[in-house]
């Protein structure tokens, strides 16, 4: 049976192995910067070109990153991928290393606070033309989208109102111009996405989310065709220095066996809650794309399948989500997610804070709006804390 014809379950625990002459079970931890070479030839040699097991400087790449590479790459049915230090330097080194003065993005509005500073502030500055539209409003796409237009960039599913972009749509209507299309495909998660099989040609993660899952280390991934990847990403991350640390790498390698079983076990439970507070007297709105309620569940239903581990609850205004945050006692407030660790957040005064108040009200961030991102605990016990903490609102 070929690799390739694995379920992404046996990919997840057996993809991108490289046994050292030990044969070790768990995948080696190289834990260092550099690698000697035999000869000044060999030196030469290599900095002229790389084999498949030849590496020359961590920056550039490192075998225990490399593993955890091609693991997600696998995965997620792409050619290849490269790791980073953080999300934000794959959703950066994904943009930055393709485009330049001139070109035209077009960007969904509803991103994630730093997602959105790179759009506005870094890429403008280097003389790139972005405009924003409502992600889940074609006919919006496609007045945007122009000839000049060399990517567009999306979360699939925003955060933290969690609405969703139709990817085979949207890439439809790129692709007609001959543009790119990112796609930050955190929230769907690797386990729920068929994001390339839509259309996507890059997919981004944050592997700090459901990837660790537990909270450990910052990481991030760029993933398409091996053309992009080797010829326009590598080139820019490695001499830019974003490379993901070999031991980040490793507990991500350990992060990506047990993924499967976290995000679905998560996402049973966050449909669980969802369907308990739904209704709720104290709460003017759940959302959740896995309810029958959510404007874009049908969509949901064939793009991912599966509602995720995230939904979002408005308790009516800050003072109320306030006292209903210090009144949960398992949940922690925090701002991570994808976590095993159930964490409540309060995107307009943390997350999201620094957007005006005009921005907030048309991305759905309201004052009242908590995210909860749910854990590992029994789902019966994160549903007493909410129920409790909401009686005693
Ligand atoms: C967290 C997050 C990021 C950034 O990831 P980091 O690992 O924190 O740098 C980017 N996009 C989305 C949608 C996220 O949730």
């Amino acid at each position: 049976m070929a690799e390739k014809d694995w379920d992404k379950r046996t990919r997840a625990v057996h993809g991108g192995v490289r046994r050292s002459q030990y044969g070790e079970v768990s995948e080696a931890l190289f834990l260092t910067q550099g690698f000697v070479y035999d000869s000044a030839e060999q030196a030469e040699g290599r900095f002229r070109s790389l084999g498949e097991d030849e590496f020359i400087y961590a920056r550039y790449g490192n075998p225990t990153v490399r593993m955890f590479e091609e693991r997600i790459a696998a995965l997620e049915g792409a050619e290849d991928g490269f790791a980073t230090a953080s999300g934000m330097a794959a959703v950066n080194g994904a943009l930055s290393s393709m485009l330049r003065a001139g070109d035209h993005v077009v960007s969904s509005r509803a991103l994630f606070g730093s997602c959105l500073y790179i759009l506005e502030e870094v890429l403008t500055r280097y003389g790139v033309e972005v405009t924003f539209v409502d992600g889940a409003d074609l006919a919006q796409w496609e007045a945007a989208i122009r000839p000049e237009t060399k990517a567009v960039f999306f979360e699939s599913v925003s955060n933290p109102a969690l609405e969703i972009v139709d990817i085979a749509a949207v890439s439809r209507l790129a692709h007609a111009a001959g543009a790119t299309v990112i796609v930050d495909n955190v929230f769907a998660t690797p386990v729920y996405s068929r994001a390339i099989e839509h259309g996507a040609d890059v997919v981004v993660y944050s592997a700090t989310k459901h990837i660790d899952g537990q909270g450990r280390v910052l990481g991030g991934v760029i993933l398409g065709t091996r053309e992009f990847i080797r010829g326009t990403v590598e080139p820019y991350l490695k001499h830019t220095g974003g490379a993901l640390s070999p031991f980040s790498a490793w507990l991500l390698l350990k992060g990506l066996e047990t993924m499967d079983l976290r995000v679905r076990a998560q996402t049973a439970s966050a449909g669980q809650i969802a369907a308990t507070l739904s209704g709720h007297p104290r709460l003017s709105r759940v959302i959740y794309p896995g309810l029958a309620s959510h404007p874009q569940h049908e969509l949901m239903r064939a793009q991912t399948g599966q509602g995720g581990t995230v939904l979002a609850i408005d308790a009516g205004s800050k003072e109320a989500a306030f006292a209903l945050l210090n009144a949960l006692e398992i949940w922690t407030i925090s701002n991570n997610l994808g976590d095993a660790k159930s964490i409540a957040t309060h995107p307009a005064t943390t997350t999201h804070q620094r957007l005006p108040e005009d921005q907030k009200a048309h991305l759905g961030i309201t004052p009242g709006l908590i995210r909860l991102s749910v854990g590992l605990e029994a789902a019966e016990d994160l549903i007493a804390d909410l129920a409790a903490a909401l009686d005693a609102l």
